[in-house]
């Protein structure tokens, strides 16, 4: 192969040694870890480890200064402006809950708009309902095209003076679409309202830079991106995360604390309570360090590529249509086998060693709107190839011939 080849990537990954023959196309619902990630994990506890931001003791002191070289890791990858704007939470999932809860609660009142679309997440849902359930707040659907993509124009109409806040997808967990989040900030912005942009499914497959897309809060999950779970982050601009108030209280967040009166430090440790996880944060900077020696550049080339043939190689199959894949995708193709159930291609597939993932995907009234009880869906990731997507399209087949569905032809 050329420069960026899944083949030699491959060998970085420790899990496909210890499963050989694994067909591994789930990568959007975790990511694959690297040895970069796994004994850097091992050396920091070996080397380095003792709690951050309380002991003045030397080994304190390392650990501290590498959780915090970790934060000034994520801000160079998102080319935030600076690394205070970068909030270690354990997910994407705790990264959208936390503005809901802190921003929402300090700022949105009864009437107040927040505008999501039907390709989201329940992680970028259910945290609205709830406030709505608490606040009067009105949450409101921007609907996605017959192609399966957002519907800018119905988008731009359902955007009000009331409408104080804009939570989108980046890249679409369940189709892979790709979201024009610069049109879509700039029409929220046009509005007077801030934008969340849920980075989940992007981060790990283009480069992703926050100051130009200005969005005011951008999620993403490392675990998705080759690091450890339990990590993730919440970017906020500057301006922003100083005018919201704490969200979980405990120790390192706050200043002093009497019984009658605490305060608080600035951001971010205002939003960090408690001990961090620690070497999750140190094990994303590695997994961002992998990813930017490969090239965030490369990795977008190789996902679009490899999606764009792993649609062409399914339609190919009598049978299969591909779900909401007209516009530009990135790592993830949905799709349905007539006369199969979702669950059962899945079931069948493991018998051939190749991992997809069957279901709603989190994404329920998505699958409504589709007029889908679930869908299959496979998924790339840097370690992804030609070769994987031929063991798909070849399970497929399979279970075609073992339903009796495949014609005499
Ligand atoms: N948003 C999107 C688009 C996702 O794909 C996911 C994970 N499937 C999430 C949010 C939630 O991420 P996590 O479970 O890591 O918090």
């Amino acid at each position: 192969g050329g420069a960026f080849d899944p083949v030699v990537i491959r060998r970085q990954f420790p899990v496909f040694e210890r499963n050989p023959g694994l067909v591994f196309l789930d990568t959007a619902a975790s990511a694959q870890k690297p040895a970069a990630v796994i004994d850097g994990l091992a050396e920091y506890y070996r080397t380095d480890y003792a709690n951050v931001h309380r002991g003045v003791y030397g080994l304190s002191a390392r650990s501290t200064a590498r959780f915090e070289a970790a934060r000034e890791r994520v801000a160079r990858f998102l080319n935030a402006a600076d690394a205070s704007e970068i909030v270690f939470v354990r997910g994407a999932t705790e990264g959208i809950n936390l503005v809901a809860q802190a921003w929402g609660l300090a700022f949105l009142k009864p009437g107040d708009q927040v505008l999501v679309s039907e390709l989201e997440h329940h992680s970028n849902i259910v945290p609205w309902q709830m406030l709505r359930d608490r606040l009067g707040i009105e949450l409101v659907v921007a609907p996605i095209d017959a192609g399966g993509g957002l519907d800018l124009e119905a988008f731009a109409h359902l955007l009000t003076p009331r409408t104080k806040l804009v939570a989108m997808t980046h890249v679409a967990n369940v189709t892979g679409g790709l979201v024009p989040v610069e049109r879509v900030v700039d029409l929220a912005h046009a509005c007077g309202a801030k934008v969340l942009l849920d980075g989940c499914q992007a981060v790990p497959r283009l480069p992703v830079d926050v100051r130009a897309l200005d969005c005011d809060f951008y999620v993403f999950s490392g675990h998705k991106c080759y690091g450890p779970t339990g990590i993730g982050v919440l970017y906020a601009k500057r301006a922003v995360l100083d005018a919201m108030p704490p969200w979980q209280g405990g120790g390192d967040m706050i200043r002093t604390v009497t019984f009658a009166k605490t305060t608080y430090q600035d951001a971010p440790q205002r939003f960090e309570a408690g001990t961090p996880d620690i070497a999750g944060a140190i094990g994303l900077g590695l997994a961002l360090d992998f990813m930017d020696g490969l090239g965030m550049a490369a990795i977008r080339d190789h996902e679009a590529a490899l999606t764009d043939h792993a649609r062409d190689a399914l339609l190919a199959v009598p049978g299969v249509t591909l779900i909401g894949a007209d516009g530009p995708g990135l790592g993830v193709v949905s799709f349905q086998v007539d006369g199969i159930h979702p669950h059962d291609l899945a079931t069948i597939f493991d018998r051939h060693d190749v991992a997809i993932r069957a279901g709603h995907h989190c994404a329920q009234p998505l699958m409504d709107r589709l007029g889908v009880v679930a869908t299959a869906r496979a998924s790339f990731g840097v370690y992804s190839d030609e070769d994987d997507v031929a063991a798909l399209v070849a399970a497929v087949r399979a279970a075609q011939r073992l339903f009796g569905l495949t014609s005499a032809r």
